[in-house]
């Protein structure tokens, strides 16, 4: 009964993106990081919603909107139990769990000033090895720099100053 009751808080959409099963408290970084927080279509969070699966998780509804492969990756990165749903007329049409890659291009910038990936003269794009998906733990194939999740910079241009934050405890 408690799960139908925490079902109907959050909102139906009849077309749009619906993310599910995000770690608890990872919600806002992920609207953050992807840029979604900028879009001016209705959003809804559900943040430490129970869960089945897990004791809690986050869910993200937003209308209208579909992800790019781009925004994808980065909740793979961010959250990697996350699921996304794709509704069109109040159906699911398309759900896929995200997947982390085993290396991840371009998308991360590594912390090391003095790595060549960050060189001014040649520019190189970025590779990370992923050595572990929770927590996350990722190198870089250049200069070998473990980074954590909150260390993570993405590489999007409208996003260069935004880090990940901690986990928001509420
Ligand atoms: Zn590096």
């Amino acid at each position: 009964m408690k799960m139908m009751e925490e079902k109907l808080k959050i909102v139906k959409i009849t077309k749009g993106t619906v993310i599910d099963h995000i770690d608890a408290g990872y919600a806002l970084t992920i609207l953050n990081l992807t840029g979604l927080d900028e879009v001016k279509n209705l959003i809804t969070i559900g943040v430490n919603v129970s869960s089945k699966k897990f004791s809690t998780k986050d869910i993200i509804k937003i209308e209208n909107v579909f992800l790019n492969e781009t925004q994808m990756q980065q909740i793979s990165i961010l959250s990697p139990n996350a699921t996304i749903s794709l509704i069109e007329d109040n159906n699911v049409i398309e759900k896929k769990k995200v997947k982390i890659p085993n290396t991840i291009k371009k998308l991360i910038l590594c912390v090391n000033q003095t790595c060549i990936s960050n060189s001014e003269k040649e520019p190189i794009d970025t590779e990370f090895l992923v050595l572990e998906e929770k927590p996350l733990k990722i190198q870089c194939i250049y200069c070998e720099r473990i980074c954590k999740l909150e260390e993570i910079v993405f590489t999007s241009k409208e996003k260069k100053e935004k880090i990940v934050k901690q986990r928001i405890l509420l």
